[in-house]
């Protein structure tokens, strides 16, 4: 049950004001490692409306206490410090994660640790840069704008990236003056919980950022706060739109929502083969496929279809051998982040066989765990739910295509539209396409990624408002406009 330092039984209390304390609401839930469904720990405490006052008030306190007092400078000085703690102390968290998220060891000491590195370090840089804007009186009227921040904001974050997620909504927030309260996914906490103590440690402020624990119910009750002046939501569609009501129902908090995708990979016949396989392959299997900006609809042109989806097939049927225990180092790919969720995929895998040629896998892996196979569909009806919906696994579909007019259209048929990706060595077409595709970002030569500098999200209803670089700063800053009558 242990992990390599951390105790799991450390993080059963909520962060609060700068500590671990006891919840004052005394329900609890269990939490199993997907790898084997064994219990991790049976005691993780569902906050309830006493804490989150608790937690509000204390965030309150440190926005209008000791938080605005902090020099742009000081606030720089404590990214630096929690990069700096984050080199020896990521690892073991990012393990003592894994217990639950079923997300690979092997990822920590490279992608994950430089995401989140880099995140700290960015939004370092930009804590004296809210310079805001001036307007001579031409008018009779002086007229000065500044960015200030929120307040009180929230973050209420999924499963399948726990501790990405707190810094990269926590980092634009706290950078720009606000204060957070992060509510992680009911099925991950562990990894949030243990990096809160890290904040204090680099001499943030008690109260500045808070971490709550418990499911949809707990994530309600801060969506409907009336002091709480933001949420950054990352999640489902479905839950998404439940907090844009939430918000307007109360206070008509500020909403940043980042959903789900159906990602389409566009592959014309005269791309780098080699170059777009490795991207394809990569974007529906890491993570296990639960990922927002898999690459779950590849469409290939017919002239060189049939060699891209016999070595597609090849490469997917492989991947199986890179499935295994997640806290082993040399591990690649771990299983799905539940049994429900391992069983809501087979079921859609299911219905799927009757809707579209099932070529790889198809099944669960082993009789162990949560694991699913590598699956891939051809041709899929139109209306197939395998096409159509997020399945958030291992599951890609490819679909042959004939020209560029055909495939905008399918890629864009769709409710979905945070990425996508187009490969060709033509780059007039690949501009084009990058005009034409209806997503929040779009890879030339590449697809399921993200850069920290430049703004990701979704158009459509793949979400509202954009994360990442500069963009974020604005949804977590309001200006405010201050007129001086030049004639008094
Ligand atoms: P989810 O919507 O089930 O849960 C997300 C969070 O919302 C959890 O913390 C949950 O407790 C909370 N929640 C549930 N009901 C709530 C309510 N009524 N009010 C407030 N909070 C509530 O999502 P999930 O299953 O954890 O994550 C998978 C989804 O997230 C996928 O759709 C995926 O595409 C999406 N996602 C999107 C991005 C992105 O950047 N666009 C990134 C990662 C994941």
């Amino acid at each position: 049950m242990g992990s390599a330092g951390l105790d799991p039984q450390l993080y059963t209390k909520l962060f609060l004001n700068g500590q671990y304390v006891a919840s004052k609401s005394k329900e609890t839930y269990s939490l199993r490692n997907p790898k084997d469904n064994t219990v991790v720990l049976d005691n993780i405490p569902i906050a309830g409306h006493e804490d989150v006052e608790a937690a509000v008030k204390y965030a309150e306190d440190a926005f209008h206490g000791p938080w605005s007092r902090f020099t742009a400078m000081q606030r720089t000085e404590c990214f630096l410090k929690l990069a700096a703690l984050l080199e020896e102390e990521l690892t073991p968290i990012l393990t003592l994660d894994s217990l639950t998220s079923g997300i690979p060891v092997s990822l920590a000491p490279v992608r994950e640790r430089n995401y989140i590195r880099n995140c700290l370090l960015y939004y370092a840089g930009w804590t004296d840069k809210q310079k805001g804007d001036y307007f001579p009186a031409d008018d009779g009227f002086v007229k000065i704008v500044r960015h200030e921040p929120l307040g009180v904001c929230a973050a209420i974050n999924p499963f399948n990236a726990p501790v990405p997620c707190v810094f990269l909504k926590a980092a634009p927030a706290l950078a720009t003056g606000n204060v957070m309260i992060v509510k992680p996914s009911e099925k991950t906490p562990l990894g949030s919980l243990a990096v809160a103590a890290l904040f204090e440690k680099a001499g943030f402020p008690p109260g500045v950022f808070q971490v709550i624990t418990g499911p949809g119910s707990t994530g309600a009750l801060l969506a409907e706060h009336m002091k709480i002046r933001k949420v950054s939501f990352t999640g489902s569609i479905t839950t998404g739109k439940k907090i844009q009501v939430a918000a307007a129902r109360s206070n008509l908090k500020r909403v940043t929502l980042e959903l789900g995708g159906k990602s389409p990979a566009v592959i014309f016949e005269d791309a780098n083969l080699e170059n777009a396989l490795t991207w394809t392959i990569n974007g529906i299997l890491t993570r296990s496929g639960q990922l927002c900006v898999a690459a779950s609809r590849v469409y290939v042109q017919k002239s060189i279809a049939d060699r891209f989806i016999e070595e597609y097939k090849t490469r997917m049927k492989a991947a199986v051998n890179d499935l295994g225990d997640p806290q082993d180092p040399n591990v690649k790919l771990g299983p799905m982040i539940d049994q429900a969720q391992l069983e809501r995929v087979k079921e859609i895998v299911e219905r799927g066989k009757h809707e579209a040629e099932l070529v790889v896998g198809g099944n669960q892996y082993g009789d162990k765990g949560c694991y699913m196979e590598p699956t891939l569909f051809l041709n899929p009806k139109d209306d197939a739910e395998i096409y159509r919906n997020e399945i958030f696994g291992p599951v890609s579909i490819i679909k042959t295509f004939e020209t560029e007019e055909e495939v905008l259209k399918l890629a864009n048929d769709t409710e979905f539209g945070l990425m996508s990706g187009v490969f060709t060595r033509d780059i007039t077409r690949a501009l084009r396409m990058s005009s034409a595709l209806e997503t929040g970002v779009v890879g030339i030569n590449c697809v399921s990624l993200q850069s920290l500098q430049a703004p990701f999200g979704g158009k459509k209803q793949s979400g509202i408002g954009r994360e990442f670089g500069e963009y974020a700063l604005r949804l977590f800053t309001e200006p405010k406009t201050v007129i001086i009558n030049m004639a008094a």
